[in-house]
């Protein structure tokens, strides 16, 4: 009998992480690594198993020496730490087995130090590198041409996750997107074509997450939920719809999507019936220009407003992502990007700097544009860049400062929180459950934001307000209110590293 020790390393700090929100509920992180408890479901039954996230605890010397082999999957935001962990696994003479988007696109980094690299999908290689090894050859590296059959994929272990430290459990229908937006690696790593799970992995998928006894919310890691609306529609959504009813809708679901939801009215009335209440949206850029230099088609053909508020009058609250420091970007954008923002009522706007992950259709137009500087570390919004971008670099980064200063400030998200109100319709059937952890959480907004933070006065604006206009929406205040505390917090630390640059 073999023993591994599956490996998740630590996230830094970002706007992403929620860290400061997740305080408040006294949650350690978000999720946990959805990879690796499907990797734990793909290894031999008779192999003892360990996971240890980083974002949740550590990692102890014992635990080391008492894995046959160490298995890490990682993104490459998480590559210090990953980094530092095969040095420890490496000194006390461990077999170190490699996987996720890290490793498969930087593999050749990695050749010295990791035994056995398995890149791309782990059901088409890891199934490879089993086999060896059971043979005794081992091979340094598998990685695979074609895609990998999800609906063959298990049933996640998520039993070796210790639940109670994450804010969400996560689960996966779909790997892939039909779109191909110029900065992104999705296509590349997963493909163009959807590839899905069927209705019922995904309803064993909830039963297994019910029967450990998960309460809470459950975020569909998706590349983009909505890449094959077709089985969504026909059996996957009304496989979940019937499922939420017979369990009384324990979950409620976020996801992500493309902008062309907007479009189908059965789809988001689907949705909202299986219990989603919340969806983030890549927005990118309110100038059509920059859409169309990215090829974001799916957005410069639309009233994008439109869009978001439709979303919104749907019942399904929409997240967004934006970008900035693309090449048709005017000197005009860090102001029409703010008033887009606060006109949509998207109170989680995440804005970053473009980026160039290696391998995108970006990357090597800059590349051969002698532009690219260095790699990508899958943070686009610690003020880095890695490409010498049209607009002054030192232009844009106080644009960008200027951005983000005035987006997450209290009264701004007040403002973007009266917008959202006005186009949001409350019918979610599945919403986060009154539980003491709330409550507290709750009382302590009072005294961090209420009381001792800066702009306090919009904090019980938006609040009171809440209670006597849109009562049901107050939950969904203090929400936001702790969200825009994580944001200001992840702000003025980023604000002070670049301090010096931009003088
Ligand atoms: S729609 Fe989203 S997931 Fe699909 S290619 Fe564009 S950015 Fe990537």
């Amino acid at each position: 009998m073999k023993k591994a020790i599956l490996v998740y390393p630590e996230f830094p700090e970002t706007f992403w992480s929620f860290s400061y929100a997740l305080k408040f509920v006294r949650k350690s992180s978000t999720f946990p690594p959805l990879g690796l408890l499907t990797v734990a479901a793909l290894l031999p039954k008779d192999w003892e198993l360990k996971l240890v996230d980083l974002n949740i605890e550590n990692l102890k010397d014992d635990d080391l020496y008492w894995a046959d082999f160490v298995m890490i999957s990682a993104m490459a935001i998480q590559r210090k730490s990953a980094e530092e962990i095969i040095g420890r696994a490496k000194k006390l003479g461990k077999k170190i087995v490699a996987g996720g988007p890290l490793f498969t696109m930087h593999y050749e980094e990695f050749m010295e130090t990791v035994d056995h690299l398995v890149l791309n999908e782990a059901e088409v290689t890891l199934k490879r590198f089993l086999d060896d090894l059971s043979e005794g050859k081992a091979k340094k590296i598998y990685s695979a041409e074609g895609f990998a059959d999800i609906e063959k994929t298990p049933v996640p272990e998520f039993r070796l996750a210790k639940m109670k430290r994450y804010d969400s459990m996560n689960i996966q229908f779909s790997r892939g997107c039909p779109f191909n937006c110029e900065f992104c690696d999705i296509p590349l790593l997963y493909g163009h074509r959807p590839r899905t799970k069927s209705g019922s992995q995904i309803i064993s998928e909830l039963e297994s997450l019910y029967n450990l006894g998960w309460k809470g919310g459950i975020f569909f890691v998706d590349d983009n939920f909505i890449g094959n609306r077709r089985k969504l529609k026909s059996e996957v959504l009304p496989a979940i719809i019937r499922w939420s009813k017979f369990r009384n809708y324990p979950y409620h679901f976020f996801t992500e999507a493309s902008l062309n939801l907007a479009d189908d009215e059965e789809l988001m009335n689907m949705m909202v019936d299986a219990g989603f209440n919340e969806v983030f949206v890549g927005i990118e850029s309110p100038n059509p220009e920059s859409l169309k230099e990215v090829h974001k088609v799916q957005n410069y053909s639309r009233n994008i407003m439109d869009s978001i508020k439709r979303i919104h009058e749907h019942g399904l609250i929409v997240q967004g992502g934006f970008i900035l420091g693309f090449d048709n970007d005017p000197p005009e954008i860090f102001k029409s990007m703010v008033d887009f923002i606060q006109k949509s009522g998207i109170i989680t706007a995440m804005v970053g700097l473009l980026q160039a992950p290696k391998g995108t259709k970006l990357y090597e137009r800059l590349k051969k544009q002698g532009r690219l500087i260095k790699e990508f570390v899958d943070n686009n919004t610690d003020f880095s860049i890695n490409f010498i971008p049209k607009m002054d670099y030192k232009k844009l980064l106080k644009g960008y400062k200027w951005v983000v200063d005035k987006i997450y400030s209290q009264k701004y998200l007040y403002e973007r929180f009266n917008s959202f109100v006005k186009s949001y319709n409350p019918i979610a059937k599945a919403r986060p459950k009154l539980t003491w952890t709330r409550i507290r959480a709750f009382l302590r907004s009072i005294f961090v934001i209420g009381l001792w933070g800066k702009g306090r006065r919009y904090y019980w604006r938006a609040l009171i307000k809440t209670a006597f206009k849109k009562p049901k929406l107050f939950p969904l205040a203090v929400t936001f209110e702790i969200y825009g505390y994580h944001f200001r917090k992840i702000y003025e630390k980023q604000a002070r590293k670049i301090k010096g640059l931009l003088s």
